[in-house]
């Protein structure tokens, strides 16, 4: 419960949108960079190392930043642009109030360039390759025109010289850092992609190692995994499940006389019948041919014996097979519940003594051993 309010904190500061969520976190931080900067131009102000008229312009032309900004991102206006977070904009705002911050506070000007160099290094996070560098060249000519005008309005406090002398330095350090800062996003783009096709070839790989290619069932390796997890909840629990070995009857015939491919889709359209009969908890597997293995957790005999003879009924139909009906598709099935103090090997054998007993017995059957 303690916990709970600064989850619900941030969801009301960020929204639902985890797509949006980076975006506006860094909007806020850049808020409370906003908020010092403000606070930073009264206080130069006050002691008079700002021109104090400038500063009052320049702290109401702050608030877009301080919280206009993060208001127009949480309230989604972005979304469904591709850029949700208003970044390039952001950036554009910031380099006009460096611009005119750069006018305002002449002897602390120095700094004000670094401030424009740290902003770029933000595009790295922010913006693609290109827009970093249309921004690294953007503040060149945007700071290039607050220089000029400086120089020619008040070049007592903005010496031509050392305007010169601050573009040339901006000219060539700027551009450097938002190529280097193009280069990172770049690298960025390039690790995302790489990282979604990591997690696509994982998520097949774990396709392909667990389940059966043919009818999407778990395959035998990962069921047998499945089954002593099974077993060892059964231990604890003291009631182990029911196994359930099903056999296609004469499924040779059914290749034989209709052709593999025949025999392929029967496989698929079985798989999914009797997947469809189970419960979300039952679990089936491809245990090999045309052999499937059920395990169905708090389930009885009796009940497992209903749900058997509800897929019989569904497999009798004509619908079961494509509009087929010259298919005649039964099963024999054994059955018998798991023993908690058991082997899963002895279990399964029991099982399968039960299929052989189906069979021998005429098929199209369900036995319990
Ligand atoms: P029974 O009623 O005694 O089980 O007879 P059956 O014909 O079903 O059993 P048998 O073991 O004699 O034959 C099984 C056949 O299943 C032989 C094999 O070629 C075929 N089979 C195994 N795997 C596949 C598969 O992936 N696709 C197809 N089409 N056939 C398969
Ligand atoms: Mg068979
Ligand atoms: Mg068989």
């Amino acid at each position: 419960m303690q916990l709970a309010l600064p989850h619900r904190a941030e969801a009301w500061l960020f929204g639902a949108d985890c797509r949006r969520r980076a975006g506006l976190r860094r909007t806020l931080v850049a808020s409370v960079v906003y908020w010092l900067a403000a606070a930073g131009q009264w206080w130069a102000a006050h002691i008079g190392l700002a021109d104090p008229v400038g500063a009052e312009w320049l702290i109401l032309c702050l608030a877009p930043g301080l919280f206009g900004f993060y208001l127009l991102v949480r309230s989604g206006i972005g979304l469904g642009s591709a850029d949700p977070a208003l970044s390039l904009p952001q950036m554009v705002y910031a380099i006009g109030v460096l611009a005119a911050a750069y006018l305002i506070n002449p002897p602390l000007r120095g700094m004000v360039l670094m401030l424009v160099a740290l902003m770029l290094v933000f595009a790295a996070f922010t913006l693609s390759a290109r827009q970093s560098r249309a921004v690294g060249w953007l503040a060149v000519a945007v700071l290039g025109g607050a220089m000029l005008a400086g120089a020619r309005s008040a070049p007592q406090v903005f010496d031509p010289t050392i305007e010169r002398i601050h573009f040339a330095f901006a000219a060539v350090v700027l551009p450097v850092v938002s190529l280097l800062a193009g280069e990172l996003s770049a690298m960025r783009t390039r690790l995302r992609a790489q990282k979604a096709e990591l997690q696509d070839a994982l998520a097949r790989i774990r396709m392909l190692a667990t389940r059966d290619d043919l009818t999407g069932l778990h395959n035998r390796r990962h069921m047998e995994e499945l089954a002593l997890a099974e077993h060892r909840r059964a231990l604890r629990s003291g009631s182990g499940p029911c196994l359930c070995l099903v056999d296609i009857d004469h499924f040779k015939r059914i290749n034989d006389r209709h052709g593999h491919a025949a025999g392929d889709e029967v496989l698929r359209r079985f798989a999914q019948h009797a997947a469809a009969a189970m419960r979300d908890t039952d679990l089936l597997a491809r245990w090999g041919g045309e052999e499937f293995l059920a395990m169905l957790p708090g389930t009885t005999p009796q009940e497992a014996r209903q749900g058997f003879e509800r897929l019989r009924r569904v497999l009798a139909s004509a619908d079961a097979w494509g509009g087929q009906a010259q298919l005649r598709v039964s099963f024999s099935a054994g059955l018998t519940a798991w023993r908690p103090d058991e082997p899963l090997r002895d279990a399964l054998a029991r099982a399968d003594r039960a299929l052989y007993a189906a069979k021998a017995g005429g098929r199209d059957r369900l036995v319990e051993l």
